[in-house]
This record gives structure tokens, sequence and C-alpha cells, in this order.
């Protein structure tokens, strides 16, 4: 990969952690994973064979919010920002309310566009004690908005019946984790974004979350799913790191390595499936 075309990749952190529902935290995340991802505990090379040469990323900075500060319109103008330079965005959170404002802008630039969801919990709530913009809601909105044509979720061990019913109405696909297996490899015939939730991954993985819950994805589990995809990963967002939560700066180093192997794979290597 030549490092003289410029960058290719947009990092872009969002410290926002408002609509979460249980603990806050992830507003501070984003410093953490570009400090992770930077660490010279590790080289710079993906799995699959790239040198991530810092010429092929921009690093748009951390956004915030602050008051009279409109945090969805903001991500999304960012976002939409980045897309028309033809940098392909990799979000750092922030919670998961980053990916609605994020998929709307996204949905402009790829008409046709598959979601590669990571996470313990669908998010596919209607309302979630009030808030319709909660962590827990996202996916609802960015399918009645029809943003994408296929939502695939992997991790999945929080379902209750409200959430069984919204997976139905919205025709996604839940891969719940009773049902994972180490093999799975999804073919996809659009672009794809991942939205990479971190208590998607087990606890035992991913201890700084918000709402650890067992049971969950190794970190090579994960990564390899990601691995089998095919299709162009056009963005992705790593969110709900919680550094309240983390140990020994364990989770930030997952995210580290997460947005390293994304990276990896949009820039292309010279794996075989
Ligand atoms: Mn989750
Ligand atoms: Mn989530």
């Amino acid at each position: 990969m030549s490092a003289d075309r410029g960058p290719r990749i947009a990092l872009i952190g969002f410290r926002w952690d408002e609509n979460s529902s249980f603990l806050r935290g992830p507003a501070e995340a984003p410093p953490l994973i570009r400090q992770a991802f930077a660490s010279e505990s590790s080289n710079s090379w993906s799995e699959n064979g790239v040198e991530l040469d810092p010429s092929l990323f921009f690093d748009a900075g951390d956004i915030g919010t602050g008051p009279g500060v409109d945090m969805p319109e903001t991500i999304e103008k960012a976002i939409a920002h980045l897309l028309g330079r033809g940098l392909a965005p990799i979000s750092l959170g922030g919670d998961h309310a980053i990916t609605f404002p994020i998929l709307r802008a996204f949905a402009r630039k790829y008409p046709r566009l598959s979601i590669l969801h990571f996470d313990a919990h669908p998010d596919i709530y209607d309302e979630f004690e009030g808030n319709r913009m909660s962590h827990a809601c996202p996916f609802a909105r960015i399918m009645e908005e029809r943003l994408v044509q296929r939502l695939v979720q992997v991790g999945i061990r929080t379902v209750n019946a409200h959430q069984r019913e919204q997976i139905a109405r919205f025709g996604v696909e839940a891969i719940e984790m009773r049902h994972f297996r180490d093999d799975l490899t999804l073919a996809f015939d659009s672009p794809v974004y991942i939205s990479f939730d971190m208590d998607g991954l087990d606890p035992a993985f991913a201890p700084g979350v918000s709402h650890r819950e067992p049971g969950g994805l190794s970190t090579r589990q994960a990564l390899d799913v990601i691995r089998r995809v095919r299709a162009p990963i056009v963005g992705a967002d790593i969110v709900e790191l919680n550094p309240r939560t983390d140990v020994s700066g364990m989770t930030a180093m997952v995210c580290g390595k997460l947005v390293k192997e994304i990276a990896g794979q949009m820039l292309g290597g010279t794996e075989e499936p």
C-alpha cells in the first residue's frame, strides 16, 4: 500500500454519552482509543499485512457537546464532510446513540448499505425510559428511516419480548449468541458499515463497558467474523468503551486493535478468505 496517496481513513471522536441509560463514561473514551491505537507496545501492521502508516489517516479530532450544541446534527454534518472528502470514517464513541446520525450521513452516499452490528443488545427499543434517542434505540431509528438495506447483529444475548417484536418488524438478522458458531461467515452484496459496541465481547475480554453482559464473543471470534467479510467496508464506529469501568486499559487496547484490523481490511490486504 503506497503511502503517497494521502489519507484514506478518517478518525473522528464523539465525546457524547448523554443518552446512556445506566452509567456515564463513554464520552471520555476517544482519546484513550487513539492512544491505544498508536501505542508503541505493538507494531503498526494489521494481521492481513497492511502497514498502517500515519499518512493513511486523517485525524478529524474530537467533537464534544456543550450548551446549545445539537449533537445529532453536528455528528451528521461532520461525517458527511469526511465522506465528501472521499475518506472512510472510523468513529470513536461515545455511546451507541452516535450511530443513528452517522448512518444518516452514510445513507446519502451509499443508498445500498448493510450494517454489521456487534453488540450484546439489539438496541432496537422503540423508546427507552421515554427517550427515543437512547443508546438502546439507534437501530429502531435507522430501520424506520430505511437508512440501510440490511442489518445483521452478532453477539446478541439480551432480547426481551418487545425487542423480539422489533427485530421481526424490521426484518433484522439477529444472530443470537446462543446460536453463534465459530465459522460464521456473512455474505454481503453491498458495502458494509461496522458498528461495534464493546459489550458485544465477553466482559472477560472487554470489562470496560457500562453494561457487562457475560456469555459474549471473544476478541478473536469477533475479528474472525470481520475478517471473513468480503464486501468493501466503508465505515465503522467503535462505541461504548467506558474508561471508568475499564481494568488497566484492557478494553481501550481492544478498541485500538479493532481500529487497526478494521482499517487494515478497509485498505485491503494480501489475505485470501
Ligand atoms: Mn450493548
Ligand atoms: Mn449498543
